[in-house]
């Protein structure tokens, strides 16, 4: 981890942006250039050992102090206070080397891709897995599975953090990034796929309203595909599915979001919206929806000669597991 000295200060007056949005700051160049990093990336804020979160650098402000970050009143309460502070920043904006669980012990942030350099057809992606977005990391895991024989990609990123004493902090409020932010040069696994050019990709993420929206820049017909599929997963839940409008404030459709970014032309992105009972009681059934929706749109791609040489391995392993079987009834 790169850190440098900085000194926390209030936004200014005329900073309406970081007054306005919490997960902003403003960096001077010379303290953004000693830890490497550019205008629009994302970097840690520590006030303290157990006070930290990550940020999009918003604005390159030249201040009479080189060490100065300025953030609005809510971004710094994000830190567990109202008032400016001497702390450090530092990179890189996931941790590179930590295991799951000891990210989870530790409240932190790592970085996840599965990708074998080549696939082009789809990308499950999960930005806000752990406890950030409970499930949804669970979710794109499960799409994943399912799909095994295809070789889907799939890249996220898993947060933990524990509360304060009374309650607020967490996760969400310590390393949440908005997805139409997300640096791909801030997180490496993202930066290798991110001009890759995907037919398909499908982001998992959990909001606070009542449904589950269906949103991105992918073709009316998919998402309505889409839609009916949830639907039918979770009948009997009230869970309203619907698809978004173009006014929709979570309606995925911004070319910026990484998971239209993420495909051919910034036109195949389907970003899936869930409230916590759609996350929690129905994660499976939706993901398994979305696997069996995007078996379909695999399949129609692929060459029939592939097809044909599934069809043979799949032969071949249940002849196999038919032998084993047979073998181990027949041991003593
Ligand atoms: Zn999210």
């Amino acid at each position: 981890m790169i850190e440098s000295h900085s000194i926390v200060r209030k936004a200014l007056p005329s900073q309406d942006d970081l007054k306005a949005r919490r997960e902003h700051c403003s960096v001077d160049s010379r303290l953004l250039g000693s830890v490497g990093a550019a205008l629009g990336q994302q970097i840690r804020i520590r006030r303290t050992a157990t006070e930290y979160a990550l940020y999009t650098v918003s604005e390159l402000r030249d201040e009479d102090d080189a060490d100065v970050v300025r953030i609005g009143l809510t971004g710094r309460r994000r830190l567990g206070t109202d008032d400016p502070f001497e702390g450090a920043i530092a990179l890189p904006a996931a941790d590179p080397t930590l295991s799951e669980s000891d990210a989870e012990a530790s409240g932190e942030l790592v970085e996840r891709l599965d990708d074998d350099g080549e696939h082009r057809g789809l990308i499950v992606i999960a930005p806000h897995g752990g406890d950030i977005e409970p499930h949804t990391d669970e979710q794109a895991e499960r799409v994943v599975f399912g799909l095994g024989g295809y070789g889907v990609s799939s890249w996220g990123c898993k947060g933990w953090k524990e509360r304060r004493e009374d309650g607020s902090g967490g996760a969400l409020e310590c390393w949440h990034i908005t997805s139409t932010e997300i640096d791909p040069s801030s997180f490496p696994g993202l930066g290798s796929v991110i001009d890759r050019g995907f037919a398909h990709a499908v982001a998992f993420h959990g909001f606070d309203e009542s449904e589950i929206l269906i949103g991105g820049t992918a073709p009316a017909p998919l998402k309505e595909e889409i839609r009916c599929a949830i639907e039918a997963a979770t009948s009997g839940s009230d869970i309203p599915v619907r698809i978004a409008k173009p006014d929709d404030q979570f309606g995925g459709d911004d070319p910026c979001n990484i998971v239209n970014l993420l495909t051919v032309g910034g036109a195949g992105g389907i970003q899936i919206e869930q409230s916590l009972p759609a996350r929690r009681d129905h994660a499976t059934a939706i993901a398994d929806a979305i696997a069996t929706v995007f078996a379909r749109e695999l399949r129609r791609h692929r060459p029939p000669w592939q097809e044909n040489i599934s069809d043979l391995i799949e032969w071949v392993r249940q002849a196999a597991r038919r032998v084993l079987d047979w073998g181990s009834r027949r041991m003593p």
